[in-house]
């Protein structure tokens, strides 16, 4: 790799330029590195570290990913919780794993593969905008200047690229570890709801690692307003102590984040030879912010693309409308009717086989699967949610 030492005064263009290096930008940088499009001019423009901690990816399949880091031990679980107040639901996950990725790992082994190909120019910088200039595509960096590309590929939230989602989903994640601990570790919790959080449903969400060491990640459904850090944190504290009845943790790593849950297009800028990947392309299941599968199986296949000349269909990574209005059914139920989510998810997974389910969520099942899937659950409140329909 060549690090770029800017600013260089006339204009360079690359066959290819990977806008923003987090989970999408390095997974495409990936599964181009492993193909034959290693050979063209590459240009990698982000403004972060070489393998920073700063978030925890899961996903389910039957297999590790091809991408999933080398490191070892694998972690991951092979069944599933739900709980509500005494209401406790343990699922199994059949043929399917629920894998966990550090991303502190992920971008690690990027960077080392990125380090071994010297033709690969590298910029840390600010993208400040994307613009179309006679035909080509312009990147301009706060402190490096300006740089052509033959192909963009952005992952960057731009200035006007705003959200306007009305629901979030905020989060706030501890990994704690204490000898007085003493968890499960063959179970992912993937909601134990709080029954007592007002108007807006929060739930916690715990990675057991060991019986000593988890993830607890406290999440709100949160209208417009962000709850404060402070708020969050409250929460976490609470849960760890009226679950496990002890304040002497140490925590060694946090996550925060807020996952935007609307299931309008993004305003994206439609220049040809520009590609919007990743999160801000809309990549995101608005119903449960998963995205790494996605960002995955998309990345490998712009590739695929790519090599074999073909064009890169943009509309087909638009959502089918069926999904999108699945979603918003349970989207206006979390936003007029959050204390009745947890019945709902309970309900879901309580009468349908976990895999299937996951199958559904990653919008892989047919029409007909749907059918069988959703007949299952008790309507009232799909009907009160359809009756008063709205779209985020
Ligand atoms: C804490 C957290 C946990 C998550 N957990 C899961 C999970 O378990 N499973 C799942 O499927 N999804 C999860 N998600 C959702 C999703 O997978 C992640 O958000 C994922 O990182 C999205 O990848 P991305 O490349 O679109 O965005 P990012 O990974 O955020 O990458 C964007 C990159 O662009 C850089 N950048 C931003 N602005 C600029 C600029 N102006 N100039 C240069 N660089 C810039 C950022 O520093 C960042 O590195 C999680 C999200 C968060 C926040």
């Amino acid at each position: 790799m060549n690090l770029f030492h800017g600013p260089f005064y006339g204009i360079m263009t690359f066959d290819i330029i990977i806008s923003g290096l987090g989970c999408a930008g390095l997974s495409l940088v990936n599964y181009v590195l492993d193909s034959p499009l290693n050979q063209k001019a590459i240009l990698l423009i982000g403004n972060e570290g070489e393998g920073e901690k700063n978030k925890t990816w899961c996903y389910w399949a039957e297999t590790p990913l091809a991408i999933h880091p080398s490191v070892k031990p694998l972690v991951a679980w092979k069944n599933l919780k739900f709980i509500h107040r005494d209401d406790k639901i343990s699922t199994s996950l059949d043929h399917l794993n629920y894998y966990k990725v550090s991303a502190e790992d992920f971008y690690k082994e990027i960077w080392e593969k990125i380090n071994q190909y010297p033709g690969i120019t590298y910029i840390n910088d600010f993208v400040e905008d994307i613009l179309q200039e006679d035909g080509s595509l312009k990147i301009k960096t706060k402190n490096s200047g300006c740089f052509l590309g033959k192909k963009v590929f952005n992952s960057i939230q731009l200035p006007h690229m705003q959200n306007h989602s009305r629901l979030n989903q905020v989060f706030l994640g501890w990994e704690i570890k204490s000898d007085r601990l003493n968890l499960n570790k063959d179970a992912v919790t993937l909601m134990h709801f709080d029954s007592k959080n007002g108007k807006e449903m929060g739930f916690t969400y715990i990675l057991p690692f060991n019986q000593n060491h988890a993830l607890v990640e406290y999440t709100l459904f949160s209208k417009n307003k962000l709850p404060s850090m402070d708020i969050m944190e409250a929460e976490i504290k609470k849960y760890i102590h009226s679950q496990w009845g002890i304040t002497d943790y140490s925590i060694t790593y946090r996550e925060q984040g807020v996952i935007p849950m609307s299931t309008f297009p993004p305003n994206l800028k439609d220049y040809q030879n520009l590609y919007h990947i990743g999160s801000i392309a809309g990549w995101t299941k608005p119903s449960t912010g998963y995205t790494f599968h996605k960002i995955q199986t998309r990345c490998q296949s712009i590739v695929n693309n790519l090599l074999d000349d073909k064009r890169i269909n943009k509309h087909a990574w638009e959502r089918a409308g069926r999904f999108k209005f699945y979603d918003n059914i349970l989207l206006n139920i979390a936003y007029k009717w959050p204390e009745k989510l947890p019945e709902v998810f309970l309900d879901l997974f309580r009468k349908n086989a976990a895999k299937n389910i996951l199958k559904f969520l990653n919008e892989e099942t047919s029409l007909w699967e749907e059918i069988r899937l959703l007949a299952k659950l008790r309507f009232r409140i799909f009907i009160r949610s359809l009756i008063h329909y709205d779209r985020y």
